[in-house]
């Protein structure tokens, strides 16, 4: 039996889950013998268009919507030889970090059933935590890909800006979106982001970029510290295991720094007045009359109620706010100086890596939170981003990868930031951190 049949039947037992959204029939699955991908199983977040295939974003206002092409992440995947097995819960839209607020459940942290998997991407880095794939796509627009990742014990790369295609990818905020892998390795992070990632003419916002591996020279490597990310305030766990990746790489002879990066404390405050903004606009299409089964009315305006009382509370709300920060009269003193908070933090990020060729921070404050104890305060539930939507605003690539367990037993992620188009030195120095750990290598024992 083939290994993506074997998975879909183990997906099948871990139902209560609720990792997918969808699986093909076994049979149904697309085999190649060819390519670099040919032995990989990949499940795919439901933001990211497979032809023929259910799309929802975890929208009801999607429900029953068939994609009718692929996406470019999609397409390169399919020639490199990759099995795709199944699309993933998340956050409806992407707007969330717990998966909670998916139309269809919440997806369970397998290391914790009562926790959540973080999000949005929670599906996806679920599905690679519980050993029902080899690898997952997400997409991070403030923290999608490594906030979940790090709840799961995964690895996650949130790329360079513009160096992987958003063609077929379901906008949230288009100037900060970027599709990335999940798995278990850096190694395998980087064999997919290899694949997927390019210019393509069908997204006018990527740029010119071929990914070359790298090797670090860590006697001429310096680290940096942003003080401003360390005075946040960490569980004590996720501080300790993170001073010790940094001790990981001080024993290999780097130069260790800390830096400043003074604009931190606006960077949450201005992602969520720029992708409202972003939400209300891209939001705008799903109108009842292009993508979904039409609702029931008597005129075109009752229609367009009926079709748009399907978006969750979440979705509402951040359009809601959108539209406010956009109108005439509150334009100047909210996305306008929101913006320019963004092109501070750009500035501060490319100034910081004149000094420094990678920084280290935690991921999250948190580990795993319970399921529900966040759901009804927005706010707390925004904070799970504070130390990741700054490498979104500044464009620069960013990844999670698991540096250790807390006492009850919940996976803990830190990460790693550098340059725009230095995706190849993260990945470096996280294969050089998992050549010799094993923390990558957990998986949960399921009950
Ligand atoms: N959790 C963040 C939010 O709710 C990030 C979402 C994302 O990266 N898609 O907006």
């Amino acid at each position: 039996m083939s290994k993506a049949h074997d998975y879909i039947k183990k997906a099948e037992q871990q139902k209560d889950l609720n990792t997918f959204l969808f699986m093909p029939e076994p049979g149904a699955v697309r085999m190649c013998d060819d390519g670099e991908l040919k032995n990989y199983a990949l499940a795919i977040k439901d933001n990211i268009q497979i032809k023929d295939w259910p799309t929802t974003a975890s929208s009801k206002i999607l429900d029953g919507f068939i994609a009718p092409y692929d996406a470019t992440v999609i397409k390169k995947l399919k020639t490199a030889g990759a099995m795709l097995i199944g699309k993933t819960n998340l956050d409806e839209f992407a707007m969330g970090s717990s998966t909670e607020n998916s139309a269809f459940g919440v997806t369970k942290n397998p290391w914790d059933k009562e926790r959540v998997p973080g999000g949005s991407s929670g599906g996806s880095a679920s599905a690679v935590a519980a050993d029902l794939c080899d690898a997952a796509l997400g997409s991070d627009t403030g923290g999608s890909i490594r906030q979940p990742a790090a709840f799961c014990g995964v690895t996650g790369l949130k790329p360079t800006y513009g160096s992987v295609s958003r063609y077929g990818l379901l906008a949230l905020a288009s100037s900060l979106d970027v599709i990335g892998p999940l798995t278990r390795s850096a190694e395998d992070v980087e064999k997919i982001f290899q694949v997927i990632s390019g210019k393509d003419e069908l997204d006018q916002t990527t740029i010119d970029y071929n990914y070359q591996p790298t090797e670090i020279d860590w006697s001429n490597f310096t680290i940096g510290l942003p003080k401003e990310l360390w005075q946040i305030e960490l569980d004590p766990e996720i501080k300790a295991q993170t001073e010790a990746l940094v001790e990981f790489y001080k024993q290999k002879g780097v130069k260790v720094i800390e830096v400043s990066l003074p604009s931190s404390d606006l960077a949450l405050p201005a992602y969520y007045i720029i992708l409202p903004s972003e939400v209300s606009a891209n939001l705008a299409r799903y109108d009842g009359i292009r993508y979904q089964k039409s609702a029931e009315a008597k005129n075109l305006l009752e229609k367009y109620l009926h079709t748009r009382a399907n978006f969750g509370p979440e979705v509402k709300r951040r359009i809601l706010l959108g539209t406010y920060s956009l109108s005439v009269g509150h334009y100047d003193d909210y996305y306008m100086i929101a913006e320019r908070v963004r092109t501070q933090i750009k500035k501060e990020y490319a100034e910081v890596f004149g000094q420094v060729d990678m920084l280290i921070t935690a991921t999250t404050p948190t580990p795993a939170f319970k399921i529900g104890e966040k759901a009804s305060d927005p706010i707390e539930m925004y904070k799970s981003d504070l130390l990741t939507v700054a490498a979104n605003l500044a464009g620069v690539p960013a990844l999670s990868l698991p540096v250790g367990f807390t006492k009850a037993g919940l996976p803990i992620g830190a990460q790693l930031i550098s340059a725009r188009k230095n995706d190849n030195i993260i990945i470096a120095a996280a294969k050089a951190f998992q050549k010799e750990t094993d923390f990558h290598q957990q998986t949960p024992k399921i009950k």
